[in-house]
């Protein structure tokens, strides 16, 4: 383990509690349940090598993130005498040599429902089994559990609006609870024999963005209907990033949104819903959800992929998205499905080009949300957008941003050149009938 120092054996037994995306003590249901072990608990974090592998960006926003939650997490432990400790390496190898060093009794964990999750927690769960210890998942990311909201023949839904109508009466019926921190239980005390790595030593530089702490702002829900189409305005939560990695509880703002706002409600149950497929339907973080989109080869050239994120395509809406996004780590959802359907449907390139780029910049990054919001809008995915509707870049701009204040925060420093001035990378027209043409090759 790098940056740990030896640790003395110690024969009294411990339970652990390994944050994941679960990045706070209240409300966190394996934690709470670690606590009500009785056994002391000692709190864990992984940095995954094989994870981070994946990040490009040397100052990665949301390592930064994570890094200085962790740093709050620790002061909130030493604050009632114990600590978090911090690894970095793969998670098979830390808890082998916890396992050398402690009595560990068994592991807490919140459940995550991605494919390279899955693959890890199995893994971790069959060392704990070797070891006599227990593994527990708790849910805890989620309202519903993937297999918690399925038809009547108890398949899953594969159509947003009968999910959410399923899992509006669930919800009904069971609301959720939110859990202070169990007052019960006891951590496992302080040591100084651990030594937490910095940012540094896992390879990453810090970023300049900052991420604004959760803010539950009841006005901006109970208004949100009125408010989350336009881009200009902060009228969207910007909630995403800490939904990610647990620094809110979903039980907490579900039951917020179902007092304020039914269309907020509905957002996070589109969140659950692609949790749902992704759990269901691995697959689609690397292929199309039907089968019969993989036929379709898109021909798109890397040079109009370059310009698009670069913001360099000529229609201003799409430009400014990209540049709110490469500079903020964030993009309102309505560029969002813009610009994805620009590069899928205009540009005809690949969706998983889009979705590693957005994968790389977006604070709030979320694997089955992006395939989900990706497949959505090139028009291949579960209940997606249909192929033939291509939004027309120009008329979204009138559309959404009628007084351009939007393109004007974001694209000012091009004025010498003069965005309006800049030549389309493609006419609409063209680019709709060739997109036309490309999916008639499986839509005959
Ligand atoms: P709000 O509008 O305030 O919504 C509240 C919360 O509801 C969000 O934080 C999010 O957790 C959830 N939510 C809202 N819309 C959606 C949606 N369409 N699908 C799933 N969950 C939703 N969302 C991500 O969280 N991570 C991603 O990586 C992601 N990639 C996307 C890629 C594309 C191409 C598209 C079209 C959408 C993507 N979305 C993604 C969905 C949506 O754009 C963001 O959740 C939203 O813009 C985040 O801003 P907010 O927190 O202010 O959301």
């Amino acid at each position: 383990m790098k940056g740990n120092g030896t640790v003395q054996r110690d024969e009294n037994s411990l339970a652990i509690h390994w944050f994941r995306r679960d990045l706070r003590l209240d409300d966190n249901t394996a934690l709470n349940a670690a606590l009500a072990t009785g056994l002391p608990v000692m709190c864990v974090f992984i940095f995954d090598p094989n994870i981070l592998r994946h990040l490009k960006i040397k100052n990665d926003s949301r390592i930064t993130f994570i890094f200085d939650t962790l740093q709050k997490l620790d002061a909130d432990l030493r604050a009632r005498g114990s600590m978090l400790r911090i690894f970095f390496d793969a998670p098979l190898s830390v808890y082998e040599r916890l396992f050398q060093s402690f009595n560990v009794r068994g592991i807490w964990c919140n459940e995550d429902y991605e494919p390279y999750a899955r693959e890890r927690d199995a893994a971790v769960a069959g060392l704990c089994k070797a070891k006599g210890a227990e593994f527990h998942a708790h849910k805890d990311h989620v309202v519903f559990a993937p297999h918690e909201v399925l038809k009547d023949d108890g398949k899953p839904y594969n159509v947003f609006t009968p999910y959410s109508r399923r899992w509006l009466a669930r919800f009904a019926d069971e609301p959720p609870v939110y859990h202070e921190l169990a007052s019960k239980g006891k951590f496992l005390p302080a040591t100084a024999d651990h030594q937490n790595p910095g940012l540094r030593a896992i390879g990453f530089e810090r970023s300049a963005i900052a991420v604004p702490p959760p803010l539950f702002d009841a006005a901006l829900i109970e208004h949100y209907s009125d408010t989350r189409d336009i881009p200009s305005v902060a009228g969207t939560s910007r909630l995403g990033v800490h939904l990610r990695f647990g620094t809110v509880s979903i039980r907490a703002l579900a039951a917020l949104a179902a007092r304020l706002s039914q269309k907020f409600l509905a957002e996070l149950i589109w969140r659950e819903f692609y949790q749902m497929i992704i759990w269901y339907y691995p697959h689609t973080t690397k292929r199309p959800f039907r089968a019969i989109y993989e036929q379709l080869k898109f021909p798109g050239s890397e040079a109009d992929f370059k310009a698009w994120t670069r913001g360099e395509t000529g229609y201003p809406l799409v430009d400014a998205g990209m540049r709110e996004l490469v500079a903020t780590g964030f993009m309102h959802n309505r560029v969002r499905m813009l610009v994805a359907s620009f590069l899928t449907k205009h540009l005809l390139c690949d969706w998983r080009w889009g979705e590693h780029f957005f994968a790389q910049h977006l604070l709030d990054f979320e694997l089955a949300s992006n395939v989900g919001g990706w497949q959505w809008s090139a028009g291949i995915g579960v209940d997606a957008a249909p192929y033939f509707r291509i939004f027309n870049p120009s008329e979204q701009q009138k559309k959404f941003d009628p007084k351009n204040i939007y393109i004007d925060r974001w694209l000012k420093n091009d004025n010498f050149f003069g965005t309006e001035a800049r030549a389309p990378i493609v006419d609409h027209r063209f680019a709709r009938e060739r997109c036309l043409k490309f999916f008639s090759t499986v839509h005959p």
